[in-house]
């Protein structure tokens, strides 16, 4: 396509993504971004094969496995020491493999690819900017902001919203879902756990109501030789505000983990010392019926905001980018109605598809029910025994499924 301006909303895992995958097209890229500093903050997450499929279409796949932490499957432990999600990414296809990595690192290594040639040339960055409005008016794009010099407005060719789950910015008649979960988690960093595998991610689940998860995340980029493991604690979102803010919360919580959980009992009480070092991360579901029209595109998070269950929302985002890259290459003249079909096509299916699983599945690791629970021990328990079941769900994991009975190879994301 001939090079257009194009605005980016959020420099988060998406619009990072985009801007490099669209600069290296020969567009023109403004990223606009709230924050004044990209701050080394931020949970750690898991990116899937899938996902880091899009890292070497990057050409950062290299640099991050520097600082993240390879995973080599999912192990989830019951209080009986039976393992009830017993799964490994070499089920899914020879060679796969997760990384582990915290979000800070996750945007460095993309913001370093960006600031290098030849993609220099192509961004210019626009931070502590607060954008209010966009508008598509046929001929161009415009959005409104504000940022330290005060109100501002500016049209693109096209505008691309990426800013993330509570995104006020997406088309309204595009938004058929927009409400929070009930249940989130408090997390946080602590050095790596020497205690377990130090290649898988470990959860641990009691009923629905307990769930704990520590996954090996590697390295910040500013120390880079401290390994680091981040641990998620499930609770309802309206725990989370005064979690471990009570007397003897933190020795009543090991306790009780102690008694199902020995092991991570015994190193959490080495490595969680304060309760300033919990923070909370609430979730949202969104669902829209478009991601492009027009105009405008929004990807990532503000597209399809989901819960964390089965570890795809950054893993999405980096697809999406892909995904609009692959709309956006073709030559000539822009051809909208083309773009967007084509990005529909590619992602789709694939994003309905998770939204409705990790909608099915959150309340079986994240409510009150205790059927659900005990439904769900029974059910994984025999499907886990299954062959096929086996390889489906690390294929589900692997961040490869584009519907019920369909995937996508890893080798047709990797390819430039
Ligand atoms: C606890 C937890 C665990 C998770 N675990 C995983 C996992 O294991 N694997 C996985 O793949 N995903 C995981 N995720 C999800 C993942 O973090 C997100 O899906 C992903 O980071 C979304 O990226 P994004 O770029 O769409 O949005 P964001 O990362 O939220 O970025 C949005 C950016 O937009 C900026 N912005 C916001 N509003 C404006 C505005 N008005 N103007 C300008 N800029 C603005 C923000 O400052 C931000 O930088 C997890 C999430 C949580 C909460």
């Amino acid at each position: 396509m001939n090079n257009q301006h194009i605005a980016i909303i959020g420099a988060g895992t998406a619009g990072l993504a985009a801007a490099i995958v669209l600069a290296r097209q020969g567009h023109h890229i403004t990223i606009f971004e709230y924050v004044e500093q990209l701050a080394p903050v931020g949970a750690g997450l898991l990116l899937q094969p899938a996902g880091l499929a899009v890292f070497a279409h990057l050409g950062v796949l290299e640099h991050a496995l520097t600082l993240g932490a390879k995973v080599t499957g999912l192990e989830g432990q019951l209080p009986s020491g039976e393992l009830l999600v017993d799964s490994h990414y070499h089920e899914a296809g020879p060679g796969l493999y997760g990384l582990g990595i915290h979000r800070a690192t996750l945007c460095h290594v993309l913001v370093h690819a960006l600031k290098t040639e030849p993609f220099q040339q192509k961004v210019t960055w626009r931070m502590g900017v607060d954008l209010e409005k966009i508008e598509d008016r046929g001929v161009e794009a415009r959005l409104y902001g504000h940022d330290k010099a005060g109100k501002f407005d500016a049209a693109f060719d096209l505008i691309v919203v990426a800013n993330g789950a509570r995104s006020q910015l997406r088309p309204a008649d595009w938004v058929v879902l927009d409400r929070p979960y009930p249940w989130g988690a408090a997390w946080t960093i602590v050095p790596e756990c020497l205690a377990l595998d130090k290649q898988i991610l470990h959860q641990f689940y009691h009923g629905a109501s307990v769930m704990m998860g520590i996954l090996p995340t590697g390295a910040i980029p500013d120390a880079p030789n401290q390994r680091l493991s981040s641990i998620f604690w499930s609770l309802p979102s309206s725990q989370l505000a005064g979690w471990m803010r009570k007397q003897g919360e933190r020795e009543a919580w090991l306790a009780d983990v102690d008694k199902c959980w020995p092991i991570a009992a015994q190193w959490l009480e080495t490595v969680i010392e304060h309760p300033e070092q919990w923070f909370a991360a609430n979730y949202r579901d969104v669902v829209m019926r478009r991601f492009g029209q027009g105009r405008i595109a929004v990807i990532g998070d503000a597209a399809h905001a989901m819960s964390p269950q089965l570890g795809q929302g950054a893993n999405m985002a980096l697809l999406d980018a892909w995904a609009l890259g692959q709309a956006m290459g073709v030559s000539g003249e822009p051809d909208w109605s083309a773009v967007w079909q084509k990005y529909h096509t590619l992602r789709a299916s694939s994003t309905h598809f998770y939204q409705w699983l990790s909608r099915q599945l959150t309340p079986l690791y994240q409510s009150d029910s205790r059927f659900a629970g005990w439904g769900r021990d029974f059910a994984f328990t025999w499907m886990y025994r299954i062959p096929y079941v086996r390889k489906e769900m690390a294929v589900t994991i692997s961040g490869l499924k584009t519907g019920m009975f369909r995937g996508m190879k890893v080798a047709d994301v990797e390819r430039r």
